[in-house]
């Protein structure tokens, strides 16, 4: 087993093993750029040293010995020699964890060193202020002393010896720091440079497991079993002299993605000088007028950096006594907007092929592109009151209000509510954004927001809401009703007051990212859109027909409710249909608008499926209202509110279950399709209409209802006299369903998966109230992804697999795709494309995200 290399062994192929430190330092040298010489213990070591107890082996003792002969060859240098060398000691895991590990400089002094190297560079001043900084830095990382101690203690002897030589202060400060050392340890400080480099890679392996790098792999789904590599470098001297600097600079502006450096520099200074902040550094383009050479070689360096690792680099670099180094280079972070800007610049520029570009960009941060951002300067001020889920991407600011019809009277309003209902429609369209109490990702509040592009956090069980005094509390907090509060769709954060924002940006750099995204998927990319204004905003966005369009979404609006509600609270055939007919007219009139506007894409319509508690009214006024609309005594009305309480709503007498008990339903929204689209037809409107069947667990219930809108159809035909194309197929939305795929794909012409309620279905987990638990589940390891907002490949997954391939097997012109939450899912997304579906379909606002993950997926896969 190798476990040491030199940067001449490899490059950035080795990441892994090397870190992308290490790795990319490798590969500088291979293209012969100025880099310090070094060696890197690779994270092979790293996991030996977890495995073996965490201690440094002899045999690694041995390796690190033989490559620090090869450092010493190749630097003319040596440990405590004539010319001794001094290495730094940093952490470099194969994914970068920027600060979240540790660092020592000038390693490799003592007392004999010092000595030779004040007379080498003919000043002891500047070499006994590294010493100083080595023994504090040393001190703190290996052995846990706070470095405030050793600052004081320096200061306080330069403050007490104002009159004396300077040198001597500096000797009394070592000699002091060691004692200082040997106070806290126990131990002497090591003066042999082999022993110091020894319990210096020990503490940067033990780094790897510190609280904040832990907590930072959590966040960003970080493998903690990668660990991480350790770079012993040459020392080169930042703060020799006034032509000596360090600086760190991105080769194009990471916030607008313009093709300038960026970046700051700081002359007579050590890396740790910027990052402590304690002097402040100068932006980069005035290096131009200090050290004009250095800055034009630096410009000719990052281009050809970036030119090899095509993208945008984030480089450090010294400059000792009017020489240039690279000290480090890694693919630069950067804004959602410059990270389109750069993918596309570099294509023009002929940096990368358009493949290679699609791959650049985190298709999860273009909803921040189309709704902006909070401004991060301004999150760090802002007070965080608390944290929900992220519902729907964005930002909203606005008063806190906890009534809809309180939203309706107010402009900026953020309605927070225990839970939604469709009662909340209007209030929720209205608003900035939308908190909840209960509720997932999936929950009603968080799909109704995404469909509208709405800001919104669900689940923030940390919020208590007194409705009668109008104000909530959360953590400490009382925010009443009016006060002013921000919240982040993106991250699920809730702040008091106004955070300041960031500019939407949608521009032709975007549209032509989105045009070659476009033409090298392979899925298709739908919308579930449930009105006409859906519809447009999804077009624009590039979608390709609507892949769910929930009807009794399309009654959201605050009259139209009532229809529905007197549908579902009838209780016999004549009540029922009074308010079936009422609801036909309000169909066919929906329909006819969104055809018109997907002019000849496909539209899927999904009949009725609501889950009844959603729609029946709670409020005592409402009560009131319905017990006038159908002219029946209030206690009439709560006793039929009684009877359709399901006990389990999400699995009662919902979707198809409402067809089998009255048909005249499904029946009637057939007719409401066929005269919408048959009117589009007189029109011109190309119409391409296809009826889908909610929650079916077996052919059975498919062909009966089949059976029955056929004849529906067929009867409008022919009172009109004319007839139009349309197809008949169903959601796949219960396990029982996707096992027997083949005996419903005999009558079904095209299948939809559901994986919101196949999720709920298969792992037996309420897509509302998992909410409540599902957390312990990530904190304890068991679940790594949200199974509501990323397919659990393994069980759902599985599903899908089988009921696409027992489908195609027979049916092989089945039309195959996915509209749960899922569709809008770049990881699932990823598992779609791999199972060979033909669509995925998601909210207007997702769709950029899925046309660039579907792109992305295929050239991954191809
Ligand atoms: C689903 O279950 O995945 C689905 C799209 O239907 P709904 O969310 O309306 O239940
Ligand atoms: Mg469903």
């Amino acid at each position: 087993m190798k476990r040491v290399y030199g940067f001449n062994e490899g490059g950035k192929e080795l990441i892994d093993i090397l870190g992308g430190k290490g790795g990319n330092l490798a590969e500088m040298k291979r293209i012969g750029l100025p880099i310090p010489e070094g060696i890197i213990v690779s994270t092979t070591a790293c996991k030996e040293f977890f495995r073996d107890g965490k201690k440094i082996t002899s045999e690694l003792e041995k390796e690190i010995l033989e490559k620090l002969e090869y450092l010493q060859e190749v630097t003319g240098k040596k440990f405590e020699g004539n010319n001794p060398l001094l290495v730094s000691v940093r952490s470099g895991a194969p994914i970068s964890m920027p600060g979240m590990m540790d660092t020592i400089l000038n390693l490799g002094l003592n007392d004999v060193t010092a000595e030779k190297m004040s007379k080498i560079f003919n000043d002891e001043i500047f070499v006994h202020e590294l010493y100083t900084r080595f023994i504090q830095m040393f001190s703190e990382i290996v052995m846990g002393i706070e470095k405030e101690l050793f600052f004081s203690l320096k200061e306080k002897l330069f403050a007490e010896r104002k009159g004396e030589p300077k040198i001597d202060t500096y000797k009394l400060v070592i000699k002091k720091s060691k004692e200082l050392y040997k106070e806290k340890t126990g131990l002497n400080f090591p003066e042999s440079a082999k022993e110091q480099l020894f319990m210096a890679v020990n503490a940067i392996f033990n780094s790897w497991e510190n609280e904040r790098a832990i907590l930072y792999r959590k966040i960003n789904g970080i493998d903690d079993s990668m660990g991480t590599a350790v770079v012993i470098q040459e020392m080169v001297f930042g703060n020799r002299n006034d032509k000596s600097g360090t600086g760190v600079a991105f080769s194009r502006n990471p916030s607008n993605g313009e093709n300038e450096l960026f970046g700051e520099y700081l002359l007579k200074a050590q890396g740790e000088d910027i990052v402590a902040g304690i002097r402040t550094p100068e932006p980069i383009a005035r290096l131009h007028e200090q050290l004009p050479e250095i800055y034009d070689e630096f410009a000719r360096l990052a281009k050809v950096l970036e030119n090899h690792n095509k993208d945008m680099q984030d480089i450090e670099f010294t400059i000792e006594d009017g020489k240039l180094y690279l000290l480090q280079t890694r693919n630069g972070k950067r804004s959602p907007y410059a990270a389109v800007k750069i993918a596309v610049d570099m294509v023009h520029e002929g940096i990368l092929s358009k493949e290679e570009a699609i791959m650049k960009v985190d298709p999860n941060v273009l909803p921040q592109l189309l709704h902006g951002n909070f401004d991060p300067e301004a999150v760090k001020k802002a007070t965080l009151l608390g944290k929900g889920l992220p519902g729907s991407a964005g930002v909203a600011i606005g008063r806190v209000m906890f009534a809809s019809e309180r939203v309706e009277t107010r402009a900026l309003a953020i309605l927070v509510r225990e839970e939604t209902s469709p009662e909340d429609i209007k209030g929720i369209s209205q608003a900035q954004g939308i908190v909840t109490v209960k509720g997932g990702a999936t929950s009603h509040g968080a799909v109704v927001a995404r469909g509208m592009g709405k800001c919104c956090v669900t689940g923030c069980g940390e919020i208590q809401i007194n409705d009668i005094k109008r104000e909530m509390y959360i953590n400490g907090h009382t925010v009443k009703e009016g006060d002013f509060i921000s919240i982040s769709g993106y991250t699920g954060e809730i702040f008091l007051g106004k955070v300041k924002l960031t500019e939407p940006k949608f521009d032709d750099n975007l549209k032509e990212f989105v045009s070659w995204c476009k033409e090298i998927k392979r899925l298709g990319v739908r919308m579930n859109a449930d009105t006409p204004a859906d519809a447009f905003l999804g077009k624009g966005f590039g979608a390709e027909g609507i892949g769910l369009c929930r009807t009794e979404h399309m009654f959201f609006q605050k009259e139209k409710i009532w229809t529905i509600r007197s549908m579902i609270m009838s209780t016999n055939p004549i009540e029922r249909e009074e308010a079936l007919k009422k609801m036909l007219d309000l169909q066919r009139e929906d329909f006819y608008n969104i055809f018109k506007v997907v002019d000849g894409q496909i539209v899927i319509i999904r009949l009725l499926d609501p889950p009844l508690h959603e729609f029946l009214p709670k409020e005592e006024k409402d009560k009131e209202k319905m017990a006038s609309i159908l002219n029946l005594p209030l206690i009439e009305i709560e006793r039929r509110i009684r009877n359709l309480k399901d006990e389990n709503p999400m699995l009662g007498h919902r979707g198809c279950r409402l067809a089998v008990t009255y048909p005249e339903i499904y029946n009637t929204q057939a007719r409401g399709v066929i005269e919408a689209a048959l009117q589009c037809k007189r029109e011109g409107i190309n119409v391409k209409p296809e009826i889908m069947i909610p929650l079916i667990i077996g052919v059975g219930e498919l062909k009966f209802i089949k059976q029955n809108i056929t004849a529906e159809i067929n009867k409008v035909f022919e009172e009109q006299g004319m007839s139009i194309e349309y197809k008949i197929g169903t959601m796949m939305e219960t396990p029982r369903a996707c096992l027997l795929a083949d005996d419903i794909a005999k009558e079904a012409e095209f299948f939809s998966f559901g994986t919101n309620d196949l999720t709920q279905t298969t792992m037996g987990l309420s897509r509302d109230d998992s909410v409540k638990f599902i957390d312990d589940y990530h904190t304890h390891g068991i679940f790594k992804l949200e199974p509501f907002a990323s397919i659990d490949v393994r069980g759902v997954g599985k599903l899908v697999k089988l009921g696409a391939t027992l489908g195609r097997e027979a049916n092989p012109n089945l039309e195959i795709g996915i509209c749960g939450e899922h569709g809008g899912d770049p990881k699932s997304i990823d598992f779609f494309e791999k199972t060979g579906l033909d669509y995925v379909s998601c909210s207007p606002f997702r769709v950029l995200v899925a046309i660039v993950a579907a792109a992305q997926s295929h050239i991954r896969n191809k």
